[in-house]
This record gives C-alpha cells, sequence and structure tokens, in this order.
C-alpha cells in the first residue's frame, strides 16, 4: 500500500496548479471564456478556496463543438485506429508518471482520502484507458448472409457516432471523465468534457496532458461551468450527436427531453439504491465488512452504494451491529490527513441534503443503531449512520440520499422470490449485492433482482465489466465492448454480385 502521507512538495504544487489562472480547453489552444469570468473551487475538507474555474457557456460551448466536429470529419477521421490506441496509451503512461498529482488534486477538490483516490480513482483511470486503448483495433462487424433472390455481399460496420458531450458528476470526477473520454476517442469520435462545477480540478489537468502527449486539436475539448447554462447549451446543441451523462434521475430526464430535439444518441448513468441481501449462510466477518464498505466508502456519494440491506433474522442483529461498530470506528475527517477514512460530503448543500434525510428518517419512526462521529471543523463532514426500524414507505428507503446512511431490514421467510421482491421495490436498478456461500442460492437470486450489475459475495468496478441501469438508473452500459459500442452506429452495406 503506497505511503498515504501526502508529499509536501507534491501538496505545493497540487495547490499552485489550483490557484493559477484556468481558461477552457478548445481546439488546441487554452482560451478564456466569452462570459470573461469565473467560478470557485474549494475543498470540502475544509472550506477554503483553492482557485477559480473558467465560466464557459453557450457560446463557448458552440465553440467547442465546431472544433469537436472539424475534427471528426477531418484530422480524427484520418487517424489510424492503432494511432488512436497509441495516443489513448501513450495518455494513461502520462498520467501514471503523474498520478500523485492527480490523487492530490482529486482529493483537495472533492474532499475523498487520498488513499482512497491513489488506489482506486487514479489506478481506474489509467486501467480504463488501456482497456478501451485496445478496442480501438477491434472494433468491427459482421458478414451477413442474406436469403433474397441475387447474389449479395452484406456486411456492417461500426462507424464513430460523431461528437460527443460528456456532462460528468462530482463524487469521482476524473475516474469518470476517463471512463467517457477512452472509450469516445478510442471509438473514433470527438468529445466535449463538461466537469461538474464543484470538481473541475482533474479534469483540468486531464486537458494539459491531453495537450502534451499530442493528441490533435479539436479531438478533446474541455469546458468548465455550470449544469444549468454549459450543460444545457451541450444538450441542446444539434452539432452534438450523443450525450453520455452521470449524475442525478432529475438532470437525467432532462437531458432525455433536451435531447430530443435532434435525436441525439443518450447514455444515462442515473441514481441508486442497492440491495445487499445478506442469506442466513454467507460468511457474516465478509458480510459485514462488505456491508460496511459499500455504504461508507466516498461518503456514501457513490451512485451504487449498498444503501438498503436486507439480512436474515438469524444474521440480522450481528450484521446491524458490525456495521454499526464500523460507523463508531471510522475516522472521519479532510481527505489529506492520513488518518482519514472518511472524508467529507462535496459541499455544504449536500451535508444539509444528508443530515435532512437522517432527521426525515428519524421523525418518520427509523431508529438509529449507529453513528459515528463527524469531524468538527469547517469542512462538510457527516457521521456514518445506521438506521433500523425502516420501512419500504420512508424516503430514506425510497430515495437515494448519497451519503454514508444505511437503512438495515430483515427477512424471514427464504423464499427467494419474496427476498427479491423486497430487494426489487424501488424505483432504480443499478446494482444488488449477495452474500451467500449457497451456489444454487446465488445464480437463483441473480436472475431475479432487477439490476444492471450483481455482485455476489464482494466486488468492485473493472473496466471490462459493462455497468449501468435498469429502470430509473438509466439508459445503457458503459464499460466493457457494449461500453464502447454506445460511441458508434452500425451500417449495414449489401452490395448485389
Ligand atoms: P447534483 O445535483 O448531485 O450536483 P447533477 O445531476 O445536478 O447532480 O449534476 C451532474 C452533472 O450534470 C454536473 O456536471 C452538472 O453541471 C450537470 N448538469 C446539471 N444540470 C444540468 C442541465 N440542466 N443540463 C445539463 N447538465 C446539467
Ligand atoms: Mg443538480
Amino acid at each position: 500500500m503506497p505511503d498515504i502521507v501526502a508529499d509536501q512538495n507534491a501538496l505545493e504544487n497540487a495547490r499552485r496548479f489550483a490557484g493559477k489562472e484556468h481558461g477552457l480547453f478548445i481546439d488546441g489552444v487554452w482560451r478564456e471564456p466569452r462570459s470573461g469570468s469565473a467560478f470557485e473551487m474549494r475543498n470540502p475538507g475544509d472550506g477554503t478556496l483553492l482557485g477559480q474555474a473558467a465560466k464557459g457557456e453557450a457560446a463557448d460551448v458552440d465553440l467547442a463543438v465546431r472544433a469537436a466536429r472539424t475534427a471528426l470529419e477531418g484530422v480524427w477521421a484520418d487517424t489510424k485506429p492503432a494511432e488512436r490506441a497509441r495516443l489513448l496509451w501513450r495518455l494513461a503512461d502520462a498520467i501514471e508518471a503523474h498520478a500523485d498529482d492527480f490523487a492530490l488534486l482529486e482529493t483537495l477538490n472533492n474532499g475523498k482520502p487520498l488513499r482512497d483516490a491513489r488506489l482506486f480513482d487514479v489506478p481506474h483511470a489509467i486501467e480504463t484507458l488501456r482497456y478501451n486503448s485496445g478496442w480501438a483495433t477491434k472494433l468491427g462487424g459482421d458478414t451477413i448472409n442474406l436469403s433474397g433472390p441475387g447474389t449479395w455481399h452484406a456486411f456492417t460496420v461500426r462507424e464513430p457516432i460523431g461528437v460527443v458531450a460528456a456532462i460528468v458528476p462530482w463524487n469521482a470526477p476524473f475516474a469518470m471523465s476517463v471512463a467517457k473520454m477512452a472509450p469516445a476517442l478510442a471509438a473514433g469520435c470527438t468529445l466535449i468534457l463538461k466537469p461538474a462545477e464543484q470538481t473541475p480540478l482533474t479534469a483540468l489537468r486531464l486537458a494539459h496532458l491531453v495537450e502534451e502527449v499530442g493528441f490533435p486539436k479539436g479531438v478533446f475539448n474541455l469546458v468548465t461551468g455550470f449544469g444549468e447554462t454549459a450543460g444545457a447549451a451541450l444538450v441542446e446543441h444539434p452539432g452534438v450527436d450523443k450525450v453520455t451523462f452521470t449524475g442525478s434521475t432529475e438532470v437525467g430526464r432532462h437531458i432525455v427531453r433536451a435531447a430530443a430535439g435532434n435525436f441525439k444518441r443518450v447514455t444515462l448513468e442515473l441514481g441508486g439504491k442497492t440491495p445487499v441481501i445478506v442469506m442466513p449462510d454467507a460468511d457474516i466477518t465478509r458480510a459485514i465488512e462488505g456491508a460496511a464498505r459499500s455504504i461508507f466508502t466516498n461518503a456514501g456519494q457513490v451512485c451504487n452504494a449498498g444503501s438498503r440491506l436486507f439480512a436474515h433474522e438469524s444474521v440480522f442483529d450481528a450484521l446491524v451491529e458490525g456495521v454499526a461498530e464500523h460507523a463508531g470506528k471510522l475516522r472521519v475527517g479532510p481527505g489529506l490527513d492520513p488518518a482519514t477514512q472518511m472524508g467529507p460530503v462535496v459541499s455544504q448543500e449536500q451535508k444539509d441534503r444528508v443530515l435532512g434525510y437522517i432527521e426525515a428518517g428519524v421523525r418518520e419512526g427509523a431508529r438509529i443503531s449507529g453513528q459515528g462521529t463527524a469531524a468538527s471543523g469547517p469542512g462538510y463532514f457527516v457521521p456514518p449512520t445506521v438506521l433500523t426500524g425502516t420501512l419500504p414507505t420512508m424516503s430514506v428507503v425510497r430515495e437515494e440520499i448519497f451519503g454514508p446512511v444505511l437503512c438495515a431490514m430483515s427477512f424471514s421467510d427464504g423464499d427467494l422470490d419474496a427476498i427479491a421482491a423486497r430487494a426489487n421495490d424501488t424505483d432504480y436498478g443499478l446494482g444488488a449485492i449477495v452474500w451467500t456461500q449457497n451456489l444454487s442460492a446465488a445464480h437463483r437470486l441473480s436472475r431475479k433482482l432487477k439490476a444492471g450489475t450483481v455482485r455476489v459475495n464482494g466486488g468492485g468496478l473493472d473496466p471490462a465489466l459493462p455497468f449501468g441501469g435498469f429502470k430509473q438508473s438509466g439508459w445503457g452500459r458503459e464499460n466493457g465492448r457494449d461500453g464502447i459500442e454506445a460511441y458508434t452506429e452500425l451500417k449495414s452495406i449489401a452490395i448485389a454480385l
């Protein structure tokens, strides 16, 4: 495990980078936004100002879309797949060479523990680039046997979908920016990235490396700015062919409406309310650790966080006590503090929202069965919390809290249909987690659960494993072959011989 104490020189450099004047990266150059204005970037660990990012708006978006279109039809169309692959691999190497800078910038701007940024976010971004780099040379179609009269040569080809707008949230800003950029560029698309207004810092650093490793101008563009202006301009722009979005279900719904103008292709990765099902035969020690990790990692700001625990009554008390003990022991503090195990949430708004949900749960009759201590100080800290006595009708059970709050419930019936029905009683369908040693129950439950990803006895993200949601958790899949094919249009060609 790498040292979790920040190197002071590297930290100074990161702060200096944050504090310098930032522009928008459009058509291979850094430009001032048309608005001439900027917005603040803050450290959620102590509320301090890190610097200012350029406030891109509709006019800047228009410029970026034109640049992306020109590159798409020109230089990028002429760039062979193997060269696209090399550029992506070179970017991965460049990030790896500066891995600690990225981890520090992510921690400064998002608040997450430096250890997590180093162990998860940055390595995941690097692996995602390398994984997708490999696909650039492997995308292709099929030859098709036609049955109509005559002799035919028919086949399919995959073409890049076009200009892509990638709109990403603040909970894993770097990993998610790369998760969208890597397959889009590998497939031959060009891109405009809009990071969340809370966390543009790692995207800014990324754009500098894109410049350094030599991507042709206009292939990757970065417009920092607000959702209602820059984001809205992107999703409404007739020059954008596809929007790939990760964020709230509410904004996802808005994007679907806005995309209807020119029928943009849309991939949406939205909210979740992932159930964690613990069967009576589960390895309880591992289930407790897994359940705690699933809800407290990133302070619960994970779309796939295991926020609803369903444990068999024979193991329910052990589970609740175990997770509550974890919550009680978790060191909550600033991401740069090496002792920190859970960081702050991203903003005061998010803090108020999470505390509001805990209050609402208690008001509606839930009990707090375990709660850690939120660090004092100016950061946006919330206590990791385990609620029991929660009912399927309560807001804490139905709505995505996006914080470290677990709703624990028990079941007495071993009937898998009944268990699945409880787990599926949600508008969401992103993930589901099952703990059992019974192979047959694992398989049968996996089939019954309405979720894009089912994990049995642990697991994390992998760039090869498709990820996405059933129901109101979204449209389409990211990662894997399906993830990159989502950046292509399929063309059928039939030639009468
Ligand atoms: P949250 O409310 O938790 O911040 P959002 O879904 O609002 O989550 O934000 C996710 C991303 O969507 C951010 O990059 C944000 O700027 C962007 N966004 C917000 N509103 C819009 C919108 N109307 N159109 C396009 N993008 C938006
Ligand atoms: Mg919002």
